[in-house]
């Protein structure tokens, strides 16, 4: 019969399932020993019960006690977890297969994608199952931003507390679920403190008050857990003997009158006191019984941990780092991983050129000699081969899955992490921890409307988090890499992130949710005034709330949606008016911005891979180490075949369209070995590839909401139709993207500093509160708040007049720019004669100085017509 399938002699399908079935079943039995074996194990019943009496439970446990993978698993079969029957009114779009049911999910929320994926995949094979949508029948399955992987069956799904807020907005009373699992709310971040206002309500209004409960009575249980002990202030926020505050003031959980410790001289007045905190749903008056909070403490396994300082501070951290490596390594016996905290990618990256400089070399002294050993020593037994495993944020899936794979015989593992090993994800044979006490933070400066980007120290807090890693299967080691008086010196513990960071998304996020009366909500902590109004004040700059009125606009809408910042989401809908190769452009901008790190890859580090392992450890170390300094590319450029290739895509005054250039040549069908392409260029292939991944998302979007791209044939693939190869060609086309990044970057704009009124001859204007040495003035200045900035040495921007008496060191933590392919064409620049009036730029980073990075020149003019100049 025509279309019948001709099957060879196989097995029938329904073998093959089955198969797949007790593949899975084996596996999960397999696993069940070691489960049983985690500190949580044995208090099983105990949480089940307290669950099942309260709506709320915290649960304190150590990281690697088993929270994270077990606590779905107790729960997921409970009576209370198995879905209701609702109306019609009351169905959720989001999956078939569910149609108007209400709960019977457990969400567990993650601060990281990785650990959400890597979670899932660990509770899939634990419960025996295929993992998200690779199988109907899948009871785990995950949803991170650009990847959702669930399955009608799923009853387990882990997801990024970013990709829950998204979910609130089309269910707002999370019908989907009958449990929510907060989990490492101890991190504290801007998602978890909006999520818990949001689990708030809903408890509140479940608990018989207000116009309803659009759960239509069935229960939500919320499980908050963390890592450390400190739970008074959530149990507050939650309990009936609450304390916590909505940010005006008032107590919502138990309807106190007064201000619960809130500064009223500084919150009167700015906040409708009459104002409800609520939505469309329920506004509540009184509460007719409190929130059952509970709690329940995991008793962890910890073997001691030696802790070392050194006696003097350190300068060099990467030397000091690999030293101790070096030294770990030639005398610790074997099992013994090292573990090495690093303050982000580019640490990471050019740590592990060095430690792969180093693993090399060691191959190459132990190679069997010629003749025959004779004397004992010459039988001495080798040194264990290495294997070195970079872990962050952005590390494709199957890279960071490296970790839990078994360790290959007589092999010592180097795990190079950003604080993403602190507690996120348990890697398992570690005996050795370095922290170099540093982690990347974003820190709010309100008073200039800017968000930075910065390496900062770490808390007390997180420095025993770090240590606690190498002490998990035996007695273990701390490599502290400051003075032990630094230690002391550290901040206790870490500081919510709302009190640090822009809070545009915040103020976005509860506009779209119907809060218009923002300082009414409930927050664990209240956010600063000032970030507040700065945020309001920036999401009226991009046309996200209405003048007047301070209600969302329609553009506000469209944003919220986005799964990116507010200021990248306004570039998407600007690009979107224009649609076509315009908006292709601006897609592939905005997934390059949205990534924090960016993907040229210092060029020193190629040119170490390249040189071999000629020489001995100690001179390829040097060697390695006098690159690391030498960002400035000064050193024979025009030798170096990458920085030949890299000044192809470079284009002349932007970052931005250069940025453009590179993904576009990437996408290009005619790039058959993208690898190799990626090489030749000196760009990062990781990051290339969640470009990819991230673009193809946001294609899709904007493609779903109707907007023309000109790549709409092909949304579903990581090519670009042939046409639209090269760069942007037509200068109309690159003055329009140019123009769309305005409506988002704005007011990030700065003019030549010789053309600002009111400058002081160093121009760093009133608002530059950093000290300064008056020999560099600052070539630009922040046409708003008349700051004077710099361009970042990895921008193509750079020259040397842009920024006089750079230290060498400045460019060090951010040196992966683009900037040395075209540096030498730049310098002859001299003087503000061949530089651009005007740049717009997208984040502002300080270093011994404010820098402006990924920078484009721009016409004053658009501004001007833009209506921003008003
Ligand atoms: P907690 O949440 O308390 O930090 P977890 O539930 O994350 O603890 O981890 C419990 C155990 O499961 C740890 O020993 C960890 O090594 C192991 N584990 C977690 N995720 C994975 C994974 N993806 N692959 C293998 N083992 C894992």
């Amino acid at each position: 019969q025509s279309g019948s399938v001709q099957r060879s002699n196989g097995p029938p399908p329904g073998r093959i399932l089955d198969a797949q079935k007790s593949k899975h079943r084996d596996r999960a039995t397999a696993l069940l020993k070691t489960r049983q074996q985690l500190p949580i194990w044995p208090h099983a019943d105990e949480i089940r019960q307290k669950v099942r009496e309260n709506d709320v439970l915290l649960l304190v446990g150590e990281t690697g006690s088993g929270k994270s993978t077990q606590v779905p698993q107790f729960l997921y079969q409970e009576k209370w977890c198995q879905p209701s029957p609702g109306t019609s009114s009351t169905q959720h779009a989001s999956e078939q297969g569910r149609k108007g049911e209400i709960g019977g999910r457990i969400a567990i929320l993650q601060p990281r994608r990785v650990a959400a994926i890597s979670l899932a995949t660990r509770v899939a094979q634990e419960v025996g199952t295929p993992l998200g949508a690779s199988s109907p029948a899948s009871t785990v399955g995950y949803s991170v931003r650009f990847d959702n992987s669930v399955s009608p069956a799923t009853k387990i799904k882990f997801l990024t507390d970013g990709m829950l807020l998204q979910e609130l907005l089309r269910d707002p009373w999370l019908k989907e679920y009958s449990c929510v699992i907060v989990d490492e709310v101890h991190e504290r971040g801007v998602n978890v403190d909006l999520v818990l206002g949001f689990l708030r309500r809903i408890l509140e209004a479940g608990r018989g008050y207000g116009k309803g409960d659009g759960r239509n009575g069935v229960p939500l249980k919320v499980v908050v857990m963390s890592a450390t002990a400190d739970m008074e202030g959530i149990q507050g926020f939650f309990g009936s003997d609450s304390d916590s505050t909505s940010m005006n003031g008032t107590n919502t959980a138990k309807q106190v009158n007064g201000t619960s410790g809130a500064d009223e001289s500084e919150w009167n007045g700015f906040s409708d006191a009459e104002s409800s905190h609520e939505d469309n749903a329920s506004s509540p008056s009184q509460i007719s019984k409190p929130i059952a909070v509970d709690s329940c403490y995991i008793k962890g396994r910890q073997y001691p941990v030696t802790a070392h300082y050194t006696p003097t501070p350190v300068t060099n951290i990467l030397d000091t780092a690999m030293d101790r490596i070096i030294q770990i390594h030639q005398h610790s016996p074997l099992p013994g991983d090292i573990l090495v905290f690093l303050s982000g990618q580019e640490m990471i990256e050019n740590l592990e050129s060095l430690c792969h400089t180093y693993a090399t070399s060691l191959v190459e002294q132990q190679k069997p000699a010629r003749q025959p050993a004779r004397t004992k020593k010459e039988h001495a037994p080798k040194l264990p081969a290495l294997q070195i495993l970079p872990l962050f944020a952005s590390l494709p899936t199957h890279l960071q899955a490296r970790i839990f794979q078994p360790t290959p015989h007589f092999t010592r593992r180097i795990i190079l992490s950003t604080n993403i090993a602190e507690t996120s994800l348990t890697v398992p044979g570690i005996r050795h921890v370095l922290d170099t006490g540093k982690h990347k933070s974003r820190l709010f400066r309100p008073g200039l409307n800017l968000d930075t980007l910065l390496s900062t120290p770490i808390s007390q807090s997180m420095a025993k988090q770090r240590a606690g890693r190498a002490g998990r299967e035996a007695p273990g080691h701390c490599y502290r890499l400051y003075t032990e008086k630094d230690y002391w010196e550290l901040e206790k513990d870490t500081e919510p992130e709302i009190l640090q960071t822009d809070l545009s998304f915040l103020v976005l996020t509860l506009k779209a949710h119907g809060v218009d009366d923002v300082l009414g909500f409930p927050l664990l902590t209240r956010p600063p005034r000032r970030s507040l109004e700065a945020a309001l004040e920036g999401l009226l700059n991009l046309d996200a709330l209405d003048g007047e009125t301070g209600s969302i606009t329609e553009i506000g809408r469209k944003m919220a949606s986005l799964p990116v910042r507010p200021d990248l989401a306004r570039i998407l809908l600007e690009g979107g008016k224009f649609g076509g190769y315009v908006l292709d452009g601006v897609v592939d901008i905005v997934s390059a911005l949205s990534l924090e790190e960016g993907i040229f890859l210092p060029i020193h580090s190629n040119k170490r891979l390249q040189n071999g392992v000629k020489k001995t450890t100690q001179e390829l170390l040097l060697n390695g180490k006098k690159k690391q300094v030498d960002v400035d590319g000064s050193d024979d450029e025009d030798s170096n075949p990458v920085e030949a290739a890299r000044r192809q895509l470079l284009s002349r005054h932007s970052d931005h369209l250069t940025l453009l250039n590179a993904i576009q040549a990437y996408a290009n069908p005619s790039t058959h070995d993208r690898r190799a392409w990626c090489d030749q260029h000196g760009i990062s292939h990781r990051a290339m590839s969640r470009i990819m991944d991230v673009r193809k998302q946001l294609r899709q979007m904007m493609a779903s909401s109707r907007f023309q791209l000109a790549s709409s044939k092909d949304v579903n693939t990581d090519r670009d139709a042939p046409m639209v190869k090269g760069a942007l060609g037509d200068l109309h086309r690159r003055d329009t993207t140019l123009r769309c990044l305005i409506s988002g970057l704005w007011p990030n704009i700065a003019i030549l500093t010789s053309l600002a009124p009111g400058q002081t001859p160093q121009g760093q204007g009133q608002a530059g509160s950093q000290p300064q040495n008056p020999n560099q003035r600052a070539p630009y200045t922040t046409l708003l708040t008349n700051q004077g900035i710099h361009i970042h040495p990895s921008s193509v921007m750079f020259t040397q007049r842009s920024t006089p008496g750079r230290r060498k060191e400045d460019g060090d933590n951010n040196g992966n720019g683009a900037a040395s392919g075209g540096r030498r064409r730049q310098g002859a620049a001299a003087g503000t004669s061949g530089m651009p009036r005007a740049i717009i730029f997208t984040d502002l980073i300080y270093t011994s100085k404010p820098y402006a990075r990924n920078v484009s020149a721009v016409e004053l003019s658009w501004v001007a017509e833009m209506g921003k100049l008003s």
